[in-house]
């Protein structure tokens, strides 16, 4: 077989096209393969398909699967035709997608690495650019995205996520019956969220039942203005209830402990993740170590039997009785002189609403956590995103259960050679 039939075939290149060269660059540790498009060929138009006339031709280069090691670039001068209603066209190639410099079979060896390694690693295994690398990911989320359309979810969570260390923050949109990012914006304002449902056809709005969130009042307000009915479907979930009770807890703890420091040693000192763990899960020995505190005349203590109080709170399924017991914790919890608990007593007593709607619809945003948490290992992976556009980009990639290859790549298999 000589070479350039060895590697029309090893790279799948079929008529019209065919490989008239291969060069060897040893020193540049590149092998350029030339193709050509056959001379007599019809070359239709990529919009309509009607056979064009040939105008002329435009050198292009894409970069393949490596052979042998070496950079495999081919080389084309790939025709370009007029049709009377598109006007000059370049006609498709099979290997690529019609933008970018890369084969459809090398982006999807990018993407089969960025979905496991950080982007420095993938742009240092593969000899690339942080750009180039970055492009096959934003063209990959970009298909994706127009892949999927709209969805027409019916529980949703709301969530903010932090952007790198300083205070800047993202929208995330979650689909909670089927796990996965629907959307992802700047900041945390009420547009942030607004930009979400405006995206949404009025059907798809009406349809939406739950909106699970932390009480952030930008998040009520955009739900308010665009969701029909929102006070019945605004829920307010026990993960973000029990955060605001899990850090009232650490309040009092430090200000107590405070107090005995100043006269002796603390009963307190080194209990911090004692009060803050679930004590389901704690091991044998840290619940035996935990009964006398929590037993114990502590504020802290008192403070802690309010938080896990509130979280037997959520299995009604009656809204009666549901909102009786609410109606006695919180006059328990203002009544605790315990001031970090008193705040999020009235806190509580200002969305009692919201949060019986999660008691009654059963709402959790823990799909929204886990994905939170997953977001966290992306910021990772990224080390740095330089920008808000890219940190975006890879959340959906990696978590908007997107389709993220290129057609081209589905047509070639689909067609063999
Ligand atoms: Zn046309």
């Amino acid at each position: 077989m000589r070479d350039r039939d060895l590697y029309a075939s090893i790279l799948g290149i079929s008529s019209p096209w065919g490989v008239v060269d291969v060069e060897l660059d040893l020193a540049g540790d590149e092998v350029r393969v030339k193709v050509e498009f056959g001379p007599g060929a019809p070359t239709p138009c990529p919009e309509c398909g009607k056979g064009c006339a040939r105008y002329d031709h435009r050198e292009r280069r894409w970069r393949h699967l490596d052979t042998c090691q070496l950079k495999t670039i081919l080389v084309a001068a790939v025709p370009r035709i007029e049709c009377p209603e598109h006007g000059v066209r370049q006609v498709t190639v099979p290997w690529a997608e019609p933008h970018g410099n890369f084969t459809a079979m090398f982006e999807a060896l990018v993407i089969d690495w960025l979905k496991v390694a950080s982007f420095k690693a993938v742009a240092a295994k593969l000899r690339m650019t942080w750009d180039e690398v970055d492009g096959i990911q934003g063209r990959a989320v970009k298909r994706g995205l127009a892949r999927r359309g709209t969805v027409a979810a019916t529980r949703i969570g709301v969530d903010e996520t932090s952007f790198q260390k300083r205070h800047e923050y993202v929208t995330v949109v979650v689909d909670l019956e089927e796990p996965r990012v629907l959307h992802v914006a700047d900041d945390r304002r009420e547009e942030s969220l607004g930009a979400y449902f405006q995206s949404l056809s009025p059907e798809v709005r009406e349809r939406i039942r739950v909106v699970s969130m932390d009480m952030h009042k930008p998040f009520i307000a955009a739900v308010r203005r665009w969701v029909p009915e929102a006070e019945w479907k605004i829920a307010f979930d026990k993960f973000h209830v029990a955060m605001h009770l899990g850090k009232a807890v650490d309040d009092v703890r430090r200000r107590e402990n405070r107090e005995y420091a100043e006269e002796g040693p603390s009963p307190l000192k080194g209990t911090k993740y004692l009060w803050l763990w679930n004590p389901a899960n704690m091991s044998r020995e840290r619940t035996r170590a935990f009964a006398p505190l929590r037993d114990s005349a502590l504020r802290t203590a008192r403070a802690w039997a309010l938080k896990e109080a509130a979280m037997d709170l959520w299995h009604y399924a009656s809204l009666g009785w549901a909102h009786r017991q609410w109606k006695a914790w919180i006059g328990w919890a203002l009544r605790s002189r315990l001031e970090p608990v008193k705040r999020v007593g009235r806190m509580v007593r200002e969305h009692l609403w919201g949060i019986l709607n999660a008691v009654i619809q059963g709402a959790t945003n823990a799909a929204t956590e886990s994905i939170n948490s997953r977001i966290q290992w992306v910021k990772r992976v990224a080390c740095g995103y330089r920008n808000r556009e890219r940190f975006r980009n890879a959340i959906y990639f990696h978590l908007g259960g997107l389709d993220l290859y290129p057609a081209t790549l589905r047509r070639a298999t689909h067609t063999g050679s």
